[in-house]
């Protein structure tokens, strides 16, 4: 354990999409070890604690599934479903490195995963287990990125990470607009005034309201989520 980190504890939320490779769909695997490469090598070098929200896009979500007919509250539950398919995945890839890792489900499934139990997600991580949250909030109509600020509340994490494909918040969409500006820093009261895509509205008054930091960054360049905890100057931070 040699480099500090920034912070003790952090909550990372990693898209469903980050683990989808160039087709924008499932779970590449040559990505996802490397995400869970970044994630062990992070943990046992500085000894952060890492508590992991994970999305479901690359597979299914409720809204896309309303759009089409479908009931949304079902179609919502089947998005949190794939949200667990992604947490086994990446379980099985950090294990592999070596790291003791649990997943909880916000929805019970006791054969796949131990329930959510925010106490026990507290100690998991204090004994240095990478817990991962699955099944998002438990409930539809809420989104995993408004998870990771509620579980960020919960096991009072010191900042929530957001692993993107983009490496921050333009002040437009970069893949329309080639002029598009990065912030380097924001304020919550700002991304909601503005309109900005940085997290569902929800998930940004959850933090505002509880002061949790957050940094917006690219996870596809391998070593970025080691120098988020280290604090070094990464995409864009929201406070
Ligand atoms: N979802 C939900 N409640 C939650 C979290 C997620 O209903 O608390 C559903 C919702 O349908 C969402 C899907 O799960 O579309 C996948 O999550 P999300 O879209 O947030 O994943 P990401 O965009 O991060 O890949």
């Amino acid at each position: 354990m040699g480099e500090k980190a920034a912070y003790s504890r952090v909550l990372l939320k990693i898209s469903g999409e980050a683990l989808a490779g160039e087709e924008g769909f499932g779970i590449d695997p040559v990505i996802i070890k490397g995400i869970a490469r970044q994630i062990f090598e992070v943990v046992t070098d500085t000894g952060v604690e890492m508590a992991i929200v994970v999305g479901g896009g690359n597979i299914f979500r409720g809204v896309a599934g309303s759009a089409k007919g479908m009931d949304r509250g079902t179609a919502d539950y089947m998005g949190m479903l794939a949200t667990v398919i992604n947490a086994l995945a990446l379980q099985d890839a950090i294990e592999k490195l070596g790291l003791e890792t649990r997943v909880q489900s916000a929805i019970e499934m006791r054969q796949v995963a131990e329930p959510y139990i925010r106490r026990r997600a507290i100690r998991h991580l204090e004994k240095g287990r990478v817990v991962i949250f699955a099944a998002g909030t438990g409930n539809p109509f809420f989104s995993t990125d408004t998870t990771a600020a509620l579980r960020a509340a919960e096991i009072s994490a010191d900042a929530i990470l957001m692993a993107k494909n983009v490496d921050g918040v333009y002040d437009s969409d970069p893949a329309d607009n080639p002029d598009a500006v990065k912030y380097k820093e924001l304020a919550y009261i700002d991304v909601l005034s503005r309109s900005l895509r940085v997290m569902d509205s929800t998930a940004v008054s959850l933090c505002m309201d509880n002061n949790i930091p957050l940094i917006v960054f690219g996870v596809k360049e391998e070593g970025n989520i080691k120098k988020a905890i280290l604090g070094e100057e990464i995409g864009t931070f929201v406070r």
